[in-house]
Order: C-alpha cells, then sequence, then structure tokens
C-alpha cells in the first residue's frame, strides 16, 4: 500500500477535527453526526459509530464513486450516499456536515422549515431553510430527498431527524450548519414569544444584494 499524499492527510485531519469541534460546541452528542469532503471522483466520510474522541485520521474512509471501500477500512457513516450524492450534484461546493444540533432538530420534528427570521437565514442560499420530508436514516431515500430539497441552497433541515449544510470546504460547511442552529434557536424563541415578524422576499432581497459587496475586496 503507498503511503497516503499529504494533501489526503490534511482532508483527514480536517474531518477528524470538524467531528471534535462540533462535539466540543454542542452541535453533535455521541455518535450521531457525520462530514466529509470530495476526494477525486469519491469522498472522504467519518465512520460508522465511533465517538469522535475515538477518532484518527486512520478512521476515516475513502468510498469510491462506485460506492466500494478498500480491504480494512472501517465501514463508513450510514449516510454516505447522501454525501455523496449532494457532492455530485454540486461540483462547485467540496464538503459536507450533518448534525442533529438541537434547535434545527426541534425545528425538523415539527416539519417546519426556519423561516427568514433573520437576514442570516440567507448565507445558506434562500428565503428560507427548507425541510426535506421523513425517511428513514441511511437510505438512498433519504439521500434523494436532501438533495431534492436542497435545490440549490447550501443547507436543509431532515424531518425528524437534523440538518445537513454543504460548503467550499470544511470550515465552510462548519460555519453554515453553526449558522443554521443560530437560526433555528432565534426562529425557535420568536415561536415561543408569538407572531415573528418574517422578512418578505423583497427585503430578502436586498439582502443578497447586500451580501454581494460584504467581506474584503482584492
Ligand atoms: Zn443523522
Amino acid at each position: 500500500m503507498t503511503a497516503p499524499q499529504s494533501d489526503e492527510m490534511q482532508l483527514r485531519a480536517g474531518l477528524v477535527r470538524v467531528m471534535k469541534k462540533m462535539a466540543a460546541s454542542g452541535l453533535n452528542r455521541g455518535t450521531s453526526g457525520n462530514a466529509s469532503v470530495r476526494f477525486g471522483d469519491g469522498i472522504l466520510v467519518t465512520p460508522s459509530g465511533i465517538v469522535p474522541d475515538l477518532l484518527d485520521e486512520d478512521s476515516i474512509v475513502e468510498v469510491a464513486a462506485d460506492g466500494t471501500t478498500s480491504p480494512g477500512a472501517k465501514r463508513p457513516s450510514s449516510e454516505w450516499r447522501m454525501h455523496q450524492r449532494i457532492l455530485e450534484k454540486r461540483p462547485d461546493m467540496n464538503a459536507v456536515v450533518h448534525c442533529h444540533s438541537r434547535h434545527a432538530t426541534i425545528l425538523a420534528c415539527s416539519h417546519k422549515p426556519i423561516a427568514a427570521i433573520h437576514y442570516m437565514v440567507g448565507v445558506t442560499g434562500g428565503t428560507e431553510v427548507p425541510v426535506a420530508p421523513y425517511e428513514v436514516f441511511g437510505t438512498s431515500e433519504l439521500a434523494d430527498t436532501v438533495v431534492a430539497s436542497l435545490d440549490g441552497r447550501l443547507a436543509c433541515l431532515m424531518a425528524n431527524h437534523g440538518q445537513i449544510a454543504l460548503g467550499r470546504n470544511l470550515d465552510h460547511a462548519y460555519a453554515l450548519a453553526e449558522e443554521v442552529e443560530e437560526q433555528a434557536a432565534v426562529y425557535y424563541g420568536t415561536l415561543l414569544i408569538g407572531e415573528p415578524h418574517i422578512l418578505s422576499d423583497d427585503q430578502m432581497a436586498e439582502i443578497f444584494n447586500q451580501f454581494r459587496g460584504y467581506g474584503q475586496k482584492r
């Protein structure tokens, strides 16, 4: 067996880091949640059923485009198909993060999309964060409903399950998962108080315009 390339090792280390970060920040608990990055025609994905504390670079699993893994590799996350299909659909994105963060999961269990309660909902690429219909975890059907619900956006909730976010790289995908959880918590709070004020489509259009001019320019 040839030694892994250093960029592969960096990607594996990044996946270990993001799983530990999700556990430390409370976005995830125990063995739930998973993450992946594009790697050649396939993906590198976190393994099934290993707590973040016990993860290392060697536990990360390479899944080829045809779904096969190398002999001796650990079993990939049960959601590897979902990661693979999301990345197939978005060649401009390279990483996917899935977690069961509390407020996103509360809304997902109520089948309630995150409305445009705050302009930061717009960072997910749409005027709301939709809910993908319920399917059993780890199934091909779940992968399909999530891809269909994303529909060009960078995040969605998953009915009676959790949330998923994708990004240019792992840091971007993680930041979006964190933002989805924050906006879910804010929306949940306004629903408790009652009568949340939702931004209109016109107001959100202004936000998307503003985002285009935001940040450092070269
Ligand atoms: Zn899950």
